[in-house]
């Protein structure tokens, strides 16, 4: 019997070590993992550069409060400020947080202005923005609202492609609205580019601020630094997490010079929130995230992925209904049992992890080997075959 707290339906399987692509499970077998921590391991597992860097750190200095000055946290605001819309950084410890942090600025900057009634955030229903509180409400979705009553106020809704829904949903109070650029959990669902540009035009019309959750989908995830990139547009603010800590637990949230001036000492705080070690750890992964090269080949081998992701789907057209995503983001809608395709891939050594909309995750590290993916290609089409 399990001490933890049941609420994940987790798989008897675990893991004892990693190293790439690969997991090593206690069972003895070798899998290859395109869940990658649902990418958070932007590098794979244990990769050389990171383990070497937290060595490293772990013998100098692990935490200190922010109330002093912390270099490495400088160091980290500043590579994500000269690579990004933004001008200011604020370190959080998870997804979660750097949303919750996201609406309170943009809540604060309106009080700042001297609008304080303008201080609702219009969100995409079914969207996922964490499990704190705030975020469940912002997100809408049935099953993480179930039974948290009372209701987090201060959220408004509309549904995802629903262009006139967005319009009549804006209202005078409205001081921000936010969307995942591209949703994660909902299904892997890409927000075209026109849509973007036209938001980030409705919000300058409106004066309401755009929050892109970039929490799944920035730091090289989509063959861009940030995935609003593609659209060629800027945000207020975005909240970032997942694969800046390469597998260390960091969240932040960039943000505007405009909208940072709102924010001053004692508006906001995290005692762990950018400490030495995870911030060496971030700096350590933008080493290579921004080498030279680097995202240009998560462009190249993500559309490689997709190309052969499509070939399937086009001899199995029942089962692989969809082929979703961008860059080494991906998902594939199945027209089978998700639950059923998932177990068929790990009884055959391939890790992958579901969304909304029958949508199979697939998640490989952004250095992926073009070897590793079509070994996943092997396994995918031979599961789809079972279904026929
Ligand atoms: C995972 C995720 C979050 C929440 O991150 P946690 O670290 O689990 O709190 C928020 N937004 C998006 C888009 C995510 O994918």
């Amino acid at each position: 019997m399990s001490s933890l707290l049941n609420n994940y339906a987790r798989k008897k399987i675990s893991f004892v070590r990693g190293k790439g692509c690969y997991l090593y499970a206690s069972n003895g077998k070798k899998y290859l993992d395109f869940v990658q921590g649902i990418a958070v391991n932007s590098l794979g597992h244990c990769h050389d550069h990171l383990v070497k860097t937290i060595n490293n750190q772990s013998k100098k200095l692990w935490h200190v409060s922010n109330a002093f000055t912390i270099l490495e946290q400088e160091r980290l605001a500043k590579r994500l400020t000269q690579n990004s819309f933004a001008d200011y950084v604020a370190f959080q410890n998870s997804g979660a947080e750097a949303t919750e942090l996201a609406i309170k600025v943009a809540r604060r900057f309106f009080y700042y202005k001297g609008n304080p009634k303008k201080n609702r955030i219009l969100c995409l229903n079914n969207s996922f923005h964490g499990r704190t509180l705030a975020t469940i409400f912002a997100s809408n979705n049935k099953k993480s609202i179930e039974g948290f009553a009372p209701k987090v106020d201060g959220f408004d809704h509309f549904n995802f492609a629903d262009h006139k829904g967005l319009e009549k949903a804006i209202t005078s109070k409205t001081a921000a609205i936010m969307v995942e650029t591209i949703m994660g959990e909902g299904g892997i669902k890409v927000i075209p580019d026109y849509c973007l540009k036209g938001l980030r035009k409705l919000c300058d019309k409106k004066n309401i601020l755009l929050i892109l959750d970039e929490v799944q989908c920035g730091i090289g995830r989509t063959g861009k630094f940030f995935a609003y990139e593609h659209a060629g547009i800027t945000p207020d603010i975005v909240p970032i997490a997942k694969g800046i800590g390469g597998g260390f637990p960091i969240g932040a949230c960039l943000m505007t010079k405009r909208v940072a001036a709102c924010m001053g000492p004692g508006s906001h705080g995290s005692t762990f929130g950018g400490n030495p070690l995870a911030t060496s750890v971030g700096n350590a992964v933008l080493d290579q995230v921004l080498k030279k090269g680097f995202l240009k080949n998560v462009q190249t081998i993500g559309n490689y992925f997709q190309e052969q992701l499509k070939n399937i789907q086009s001899e199995f057209p029942k089962v692989i209904k969809e082929v979703r995503g961008l860059g080494l983001l991906v998902g594939i809608r199945v027209g089978v049992d998700q639950t059923l395709f998932i177990k068929k891939l790990l009884d055959n050594k391939l890790l992958t992890i579901k969304a909304a909309e029958n949508v199979v995750r697939l998640l490989p590290p952004l250095n992926v080997k073009k070897e590793n993916i079509d070994q996943a290609i092997v396994i995918l089409r031979k599961v789809c075959k079972t279904f026929k």
